[in-house]
This record gives structure tokens, sequence and C-alpha cells, in this order.
């Protein structure tokens, strides 16, 4: 339910916010939305914009592991060409005690660092740990000055990442009607409770629902079985059919996005849920537990190369996606842009080397476009960071130490690379036979545009929220 800003939470900047984003709005109306006073130097300034990329689960081992693969271990990623480079602290708190930290991010959270520039508690998305307020996110800042939105992502568009930019829940899974309150016998963390969210008790209604009534002008991903369910409170009408009635073209194929006509706000649905991942292991490999032949050695798995998925057939690239979204905002507005790949964590979840590698890879292409966009719009900042650190490790292909006796602890992946050599990836956060967990490694931040300050070595992850805020001139 919304009720304002925490104050539990709240960071110095945030009375500053408060005042600026009411500035803001009374600039648009003075820049765009009435009859502008074109003499002005502020009107005469480019507008300047934000994209913001975010690499899901995309720490330095996925950085490496991502580069000996894509480019060889002499060659560089398009990351690495960025002109600044920082660290960011990844903070999370408890629920139950927010003056408690906890060490290792979840999406949700992490994201709502990003998003609204709080520290909150895993699971949560735009809202406060504990006492459940709502967060005013920079995406709801941007709408409320006039400037354009949008939002891209190979994840569906209501996950955790995405959500945490445009909508309000307590708890990430909460993605539709019918999954607000829900007992998962198996993962009990899997249950669900977003009562309190209901739109007849006053919330605001489940993540899709939320997208569907947004001012965001550029959705785009996967999730559409959500947004086919029937509205809450609705006999019939889904939530699809909300969002066309709040003026979204509606979208759901690789052709209707290249062929979209001008003008208007746009919703892309191009997958039931995760959008399928271009790569995978030759003969669909992954990482397995290491056995042991008789003597007790390790018998190491066969190494593997990377093929093409063939599930990705007709599947948005990431950087179409973002290209169609970067035609629609250019209209010489400011504007906020944030571009997921999100199967870099849930590829690394599954112990699926080449699925996060590939993910990686269309995170560096789609930074490739996002630079040639900057170049022709210097007032464009650049961000690409990770959310929090993943499972998996470069680590030796045999111990150096005992390399008889000892094999990678967890699930290990051997990679032949182009380069002739042979790469080992472990996973081994947990023993679970089914999914890998984060880390709580501090991740990279990389940046271009930022022509008026420094970038400090270190960063709080709320600190991409006050970047961009300021950037866009939201915040002071
Ligand atoms: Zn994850």
């Amino acid at each position: 339910m919304f009720r304002g800003f925490s104050t539990a939470t709240m960071r110095p900047y945030d009375g500053i916010l408060r005042a600026s984003s009411l500035i803001a709005v009374v600039s648009c109306l003075v820049l765009y939305g009435c009859e502008a006073d074109t003499q002005s130097p502020a009107a005469a300034a480019p507008a300047p914009k934000v994209i913001l990329i975010i690499g899901d689960g995309m720490d330095d081992h996925q950085i490496t592991i991502a580069r000996n693969y894509l480019v060889g271990y002499n060659g560089r990623l398009r990351l690495d060409d960025m002109p600044e480079r920082s660290s960011v602290q990844v903070q999370t708190v408890a629920e139950d005690d927010p003056a408690v930290p906890v060490y290792v991010a979840d999406s949700a959270n992490s994201a709502t660092a990003m998003s609204a520039g709080i520290v909150t508690s895993t699971g949560r998305i735009a809202t406060t740990a504990k006492t459940d307020r709502d967060v005013t996110t920079i995406m709801e800042l941007a709408i409320a000055a006039g400037f354009g939105t949008g939002i891209v992502t190979t994840s569906s568009v209501t996950d955790a990442t995405p959500a945490s930019f445009i909508a309000h829940v307590s708890e990430r899974l909460c993605e539709a009607p019918t999954r607000m309150v829900r007992t998962n016998e198996r993962i009990p963390s899997f249950s669900t409770d977003c009562s309190a969210d209901f739109k007849t008790r006053g919330g605001r209604g489940s993540i899709a629902e939320q997208i569907a009534a947004s001012q965001l002008d550029v959705v785009l991903g996967g999730g559409a079985q959500y947004f086919a369910e029937v509205a809450e409170n609705e006999t019939a009408t889904t939530v699809r059919e909300i969002a066309a009635s709040n003026g979204y073209r509606v979208i759901g194929t690789e052709h209707e996005l290249a062929s979209l006509p001008p003008g208007g706000k746009v919703l892309g649905l191009f997958a039931r849920g995760t959008m399928p991942v271009q790569w995978r292991g030759a003969g669909d490999a992954a990482a397995a537990l290491v056995a042991r032949q008789d003597d007790g050695r390790p018998q190491l798995p066969e190494p593997f190369m990377c093929e093409p998925n063939p599930a990705f057939a007709g599947t948005p690239r990431l950087s179409e996606m973002a290209r169609a979204a970067l035609q629609r905002l250019d209209d010489g507005r400011s504007f906020m842009l944030m571009i997921e790949s999100a199967s870099i964590d849930k590829q690394s979840h599954l112990r699926r080397p080449c699925g996060h590698i590939g993910e990686l890879a269309q995170l560096d292409e789609t930074l490739g476009l996002v630079l040639d966009y900057a170049r022709e719009h210097p007032e464009t900042l650049v961000l690409v960071t990770a959310d929090h650190g993943q499972a998996a490790t470069l680590v030796p292909q045999t111990s150096v130490l005992a390399p008889l006796k000892a094999a990678s602890a967890g699930y290990f992946a051997r990679l032949r690379t182009r380069e002739g050599a042979v790469m080992g990836v472990n996973y081994a956060t947990n023993d679970s036979l089914l999914q890998e967990d984060h880390t709580g490694v501090q991740v990279p931040l990389f940046a271009s545009g930022l022509d008026t300050r420094d970038l400090p070595a270190m960063v709080p992850q709320t600190d991409i929220f006050r970047i961009s805020a300021e950037h866009l001139r939201l915040i002071e």
C-alpha cells in the first residue's frame, strides 16, 4: 500500500528528493507540457538521459568466465572499454529487524536499492523492510517529471528486477492476481501472502496489474502468462485487456517488435515466462557432480563447448528490444531506461555455464548499441552493473595442491574455449539437487557519461539511484 516515503530507511537526500520531484514536475510543465520558453538556457540544453543496464548476477567471476570464452583471455569485452569502473557494496537488511544486516541479497531488494535508493529486505519490491511502506522509484519520478520511461528485460517483466522499478508489493512472487496468496508446502519460502496489497483492500494489486496500470512508455520482455489472468475483482477482463485500455499496444512477436508503428505506449510480452536463452552446452551439457574412480581419484567430466539453444529461435534479442525502446524514447525529452539481462543469474542458478555466458554476451552486444546511441547523444549517462553475486566460480580444472585426490566441490563443468584451452567452472554454494544460491560479493559498476564527477572506488548500491536521479535532475 502506498504510504509515502519511508522514515525508517530514509537517506539524507530523501527530503531533497521530495522537494525536487515537485520542482521536476513544475519544470516539466515549463519545458514540455506548456508553451516552452525556448529562449531560456535550460530549454536549449540537451535533455539528460540515463540508460541503466543490469546484468543479473553478473559478478567478476561471471565477467571473467564470459571474457575467456567469448573473446579469449587477451581479448576485451565492450564492458572492458568503459571509461569508469567502480565497485558496489550490495546491502540487505533483515525483515524482522532492519537494523541487522544480511550479507547476501536477492534481486528484489537489490533492484529496490537501485530503483528507489533504500536498503530493504529480500523479496521486497520497492517497499520498506518490516514497515511495508511503498517507496517512490526513479521511474515514477521520471513519469511525474514528464520524462520518457522504459523497462527491457529477458525475464518476465513482472520479475523482481523490472518490477522493483515500477511496482510496490511486499513479496516478489505476487506477480499476478492468482499468485497473491499461495501456500507452497514443498518450498515454504515460495509461499506468498500479499493480501494487504489487494486492490479491494486499498493496495495496488499484483505486479502485472500495476504494470498494466502504469504510465511507462515501453515495457518489453517475457511474462505473458501473468497478463493472461483475469484481473482482481473482474469476472472476465484480463490484465492484458486492462493494459490495452490504459493505452498499451500489446505485442508478442519478434515481427511485431520490428514493425512497431511510431508513438504510443507499448507492452511487449515475448514469452510465457522467462525468455529462452541464446546458448546451451553442446548436447544440452551442464555442470555435474564429480564422480570418483575405484581408487578414489576424481573422474573429471568431459569438456564441452557452447551451441545455439534451439528454443531461442524466434525470440527477440536483448539488443533488438533495447533498439526498439531507444527508438521510441528518443523524442528529445529526458528518459530513464532500464535494460536487464536476467538469465546470467537464472542460468547460473541452474549450473549452466553456456547459458550465463550467452546471456552476458547479449548484455555486451546491447551495451555496444547503447554506447553508439550515447556517442550521438552525449548527455546520456550509461551505467552497467549487477544486482548481486552468483554461484559460478572460475577454478582450476584439477586441484593444484592435491591433483590426484581433490576435486571441485559441488557441481563442476569443463569448458573448451576457442583458444584451445579448457576452463573449470564450479558451483558450490549449497548441496541442493535443484539450484545454486546467490553470493554476497561486491559487484562491478561501469559508467560512461559521468562528466561532472569522479566515480569513487566503491559505492553503496543505493548510489545507483542517486547518481541516476541526479543526472536526470530529479534530485540535487
Ligand atoms: Zn537469482
